[in-house]
């Protein structure tokens, strides 16, 4: 849904893609918005797990892409089911590989459009875990501003590209 037009007020873009954040809607919402709303929408994201440089020099090489350590975060901190193990971005992208290809991840992740695809309640993130293989069903949850628990576990973010 293109809302990037701009005679578009950015607060009241932000208020709309927000209210289905944490309503959710019926089916997953997939938003495209000006670099200035998924700036803001961004910054507002806790950031609870980081990407590390090797991190993001291994998602660099899986998809020829030039990220800087701040271009990716989870916004929360998911571990496997099984094993415990703690969930990356790098395994957030081998498993999208894995399911979309990398033309998929690579659009998805390097635009050119800025997007802010906002999930419906059941959809779940499916993760590999690199240590047992388990593939984690990750829930979206409600509400993916209100801290690590819930949706914001399990939201992730790119340069031009956010899964809340
Ligand atoms: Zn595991």
């Amino acid at each position: 849904m293109n809302v990037n037009a701009p005679e578009l007020d950015d607060r009241a873009v932000l208020e709309l893609i927000s209210a289905h954040a944490r309503r959710r809607p019926p089916r997953g919402i997939v938003f495209e918005v000006t670099e200035a709303v998924f700036a803001e929408f961004r910054a507002q994201q806790p950031r609870v797990r980081e990407t590390d440089p090797d991190e993001i020099a291994e998602i660099n090489s899986l998809l020829g892409t030039h990220f800087e350590p701040d271009d990716l975060f989870l916004s929360g901190a998911p571990v496997c089911d099984i094993c415990t193990r703690a969930l990356s971005m790098v395994d957030v992208v081998r498993s999208g590989l894995d399911r979309h290809g990398e033309d998929f991840v690579r659009s998805a992740l390097l635009g050119p459009s800025f997007i802010i695809q906002i999930a419906a309640p059941e959809s779940a993130l499916d993760v590999v875990c690199p240590t047992c293989g388990n593939v984690n069903k990750l829930p979206q949850g409600a509400d993916p501003l209100s801290g690590s628990d819930g949706g914001t576990a399990h939201t992730y973010f790119g340069a031009k590209y956010g899964y809340a």
